[in-house]
């Protein structure tokens, strides 16, 4: 199973949820969660990756520097695991 099967399967089951998602990427700055998904009660960052697959240092980094600031980022390389955040 690749990161784009899992990544396809959050679009469609939150879109499935009458939710939102859209592909980040900042501008001038590595290390941005793949996604933005927008539901009716909530909003969180996903950081895609196939199966066992890390995610880089400079994208934990980056992942922590938004915690700090109440960002809800999710590392996500299941499709179970996109049940659970979708919940
Ligand atoms: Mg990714």
């Amino acid at each position: 199973m690749r990161e784009r099967d899992i990544e396809n399967y959050l679009v469609k089951r939150v879109k499935a949820l009458g939710g939102e998602v859209r592909k980040v990427n900042w501008v001038n700055r590595r290390g941005a969660p793949d996604r933005l998904v927008m539901l009716p009660d909530k909003a969180f960052w996903v950081e895609v990756k196939a199966p066992g697959v890390e995610a880089e240092p400079h994208q934990l980094r980056e992942h922590t520097r938004m915690r700090e600031m109440a960002q809800v980022v999710y590392l996500v390389d299941s499709y179970e695991i996109v049940e659970r955040i979708c919940e």
